[in-house]
């Protein structure tokens, strides 16, 4: 049993809020909107549990974008703990199956819809779609991307500008890599550092599957990537 003290106005169900931890960092409300509400404090909580996959899709993308590790899961469904497990999401919850452990999927493998992009031309495209997401009170901070023959590394973090609130998010590295003609798995890879950066796989994976540039694309853990013939997901958790 858990001695986490849940936030006293969270609906009742399986995630919730801990008390006394919040940064009020505003990701519930872009990532889950309608779930999550604020209190008179600027502290959040979960105002209503999903009730649909695509609901469970935004918590689950909250859970890993969030600065803290504040949204917790109390549930015992089987199929949630592995998505857990590959988001690296294994100490949220307040009641693990035993040997349960993360095998978080942060290398993802795409095709480009069009001959010749360059590995300059790929990490351009994603800052583009950083910059996109900018609002009043939410940006990414993008330092200058180092490019080599064969990978490029491009660092950001997350900027709030909320009345009240200084914040100032941790610098998350993603490399991208171009594959070998004979690599069967896709054209690039673009990987994230393993546990501190999972919410990476949620932004990698909209810019992927939003964008007519590219397909196939597919997830895998490090032992994953590293083995011979396997096929991967379509899904990061
Ligand atoms: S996710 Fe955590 S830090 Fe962010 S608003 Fe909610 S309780 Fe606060």
């Amino acid at each position: 049993m858990s001695d986490i003290k849940p936030h006293p106005k969270n609906a009742s169900g399986d995630y919730y809020v801990e008390y006394g931890c919040c940064t009020a960092c505003d990701v519930p409300f872009s990532e889950a909107p309608g779930l999550f509400e604020y209190d008179d404090r600027n502290h959040c909580y979960v105002h209503r549990q999903p009730t649909t996959g695509g609901e469970t899709n935004q918590m689950l993308s909250a859970i890993a974008c969030a600065e803290l590790q504040c949204i917790r899961y109390r549930g015992s469904d089987p199929g949630l703990f592995d998505r857990l497990a590959a988001m690296g999401e294994v100490a949220i919850c307040d009641n693990p199956p035993a040997g349960f452990k993360p095998a978080i999927r942060n290398h993802v493998a795409f095709k480009a819809t069009t001959s010749g992009i360059t590995l300059r031309e790929l990490v351009a495209l994603f800052t583009a779609f950083l910059e996109k997401q900018t609002t009043d009170s939410f940006r990414y901070k993008i330092k200058r991307p180092r490019i080599r023959d064969d990978s490029a590394s491009l660092q950001f973090a997350t900027r709030l500008a909320i009345p009240g609130v200084r914040h100032k998010g941790t610098y998350d590295t993603i490399m991208f890599r171009a594959l070998d003609a004979s690599n069967t798995k896709g054209d690039f890879c673009a990987v994230h550092e393993d546990e501190c950066s999972p919410g990476q796989s949620f932004v990698l994976q909209r810019w992927l599957t939003n964008s007519e540039q590219f397909d196939n694309v597919m997830w895998f853990t490090k032992d994953e990537w590293n083995a011979n013939g396997t096929t991967g997901h379509r899904e990061p958790c």
